[in-house]
């Protein structure tokens, strides 16, 4: 096969494990750089081209797009599926995950378990919405944040209320969020192919820390998750309709709630953890699913 990789950075260690593990199942694989893209979208005969040449005869595409060029990453891979090449995850299903209030509203549509999250846009509510997500202490994250950037742990009300004011002072768009304290600074990252949990590491935050991001700091290690954490993971990933996801889960007093559906999930921190070729097992994916046309956003517009 010809296996497309929308990437900025062929050095990046997902890219190039992908490309990797692609080339050694015998496929013929580019990395591309989709801001280097660039296309006709009126043309009859949907093409891309890149750095004077078109891009053409792609059965699928692995999209490894960074949340600062979800805009213009997606566009792209939306022209590739114009073009009837298989995408890996599809471009809405990124649109979508890369929305963090609207996963969790279509999460808790199909019944999902998630912290207790509330927004909210004006000052005058505040205080109502703090009520709601039951009171301090609690998680104020910014909407825009990757890496645990933009995630505040509020002990107290009062807090909780100037941190809140501040953001909206700022303009910024936050959710408020019950703090599962019983987590332990522990998350788990679920790393979902299709139907199943293939690895899964639990995150620990380092001392005095609670986000247990790796790039925070905090450590991986391999974990055995419950029969619910795996089929909880597993329909998170289909609702937002990926097929490649990593599914964050925290373990609370009322069961596995979900953090977050990551539409491009490193690979790095869990085959370190879990030992396991997993970007072998995302081509071996791609193999037996790519066919041409099957994209739902050909011909839907
Ligand atoms: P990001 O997408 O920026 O990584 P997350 O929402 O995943 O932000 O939060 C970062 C980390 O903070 C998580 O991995 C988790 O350890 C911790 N965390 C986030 N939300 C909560 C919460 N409601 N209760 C307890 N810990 C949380």
């Amino acid at each position: 096969m010809k296996i497309g990789i929308l990437s900025r950075n062929a050095k990046l260690f997902s890219t190039k494990r992908l490309v990797e593990s692609a080339k050694n199942a015998g496929h013929e694989v580019k990395v591309i750089d989709a801001l280097h893209c660039y296309m006709n979208i009126t043309s009859h005969r949907p093409m891309i081209h890149y750095k004077g040449e078109t891009l053409e005869g792609f059965d699928a595409v692995i999209p490894r797009i960074g949340a600062s060029i979800t805009f213009y990453g997606t566009a792209v891979l939306r022209q590739f599926e114009m073009m009837g090449v298989y995408p890996l995850n599809e471009s809405v299903a990124i649109t979508r995950s890369r929305d963090k209030l609207r996963s969790l509203q279509l999460l808790s549509r199909k019944g999902i378990g998630l912290p207790v999250t509330g927004f909210a846009h004006s000052p005058d509510n505040i205080q109502d919405v703090i009520e709601i997500v039951g009171g301090a202490p609690l998680v104020i994250k910014l909407l825009e944040g990757t890496q645990g950037i933009g995630v505040v742990l509020a002990e107290t009300k009062k807090a909780a209320e100037s941190v809140i004011e501040a953001f909206m002072g700022l303009k910024a768009n936050i959710m408020i969020q019950e703090f599962v304290k019983e987590a332990g600074g522990a998350d788990i990252r679920c790393f979902v192919i299709g139907d199943k949990v293939i690895a899964a590491m639990m995150r620990t935050a380092k001392e005095g820390e609670f986000r247990s991001n790796l790039h925070r700091g905090g450590t991986a290690e391999l974990i055995k998750l419950t029969p619910e954490e795996r089929s909880t993971a597993v329909r998170a990933a289909n609702i937002m309709g990926l097929n490649v996801a990593g599914v964050d889960i925290l373990r609370s007093n009322h069961g596995p709630v979900v953090m977050e559906v990551n539409s491009s999930p490193g690979l790095h921190g869990i085959e370190d953890a879990t030992g396991k070729d997993i970007a072998g097992l995302i081509i071996k994916f791609i193999e037996k699913n790519a066919k041409p046309n099957k994209t739902g956003t050909r011909g839907k517009g």
